[in-house]
């Protein structure tokens, strides 16, 4: 993945959370109906696949 920001190669990793609530993207205005579930509740963890630009200090991240 090729960062859009820099344009410099981006490190793929995982973002991680501890499986109970899951990891979501939540609008700071407007109705909470309209978050971003980037990674289900898990059992012990909940993962998404995301990639990393150390130079930008940016996440890009599917969902
Ligand atoms: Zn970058």
């Amino acid at each position: 993945m090729i960062c859009p920001y820099c344009q410099q190669g981006m490190q793929k990793e995982e973002l991680t959370g501890d499986g109970r609530r899951g990891i979501t993207w939540w609008p700071l205005d407007g109705p909470s109906w309209n978050r971003v579930i980037v990674a289900k509740n898990a059992l012990s963890q909940s993962r998404a696949e995301a990639f990393y630009c150390e130079s930008c200090k940016k996440i890009l991240i599917d969902v």
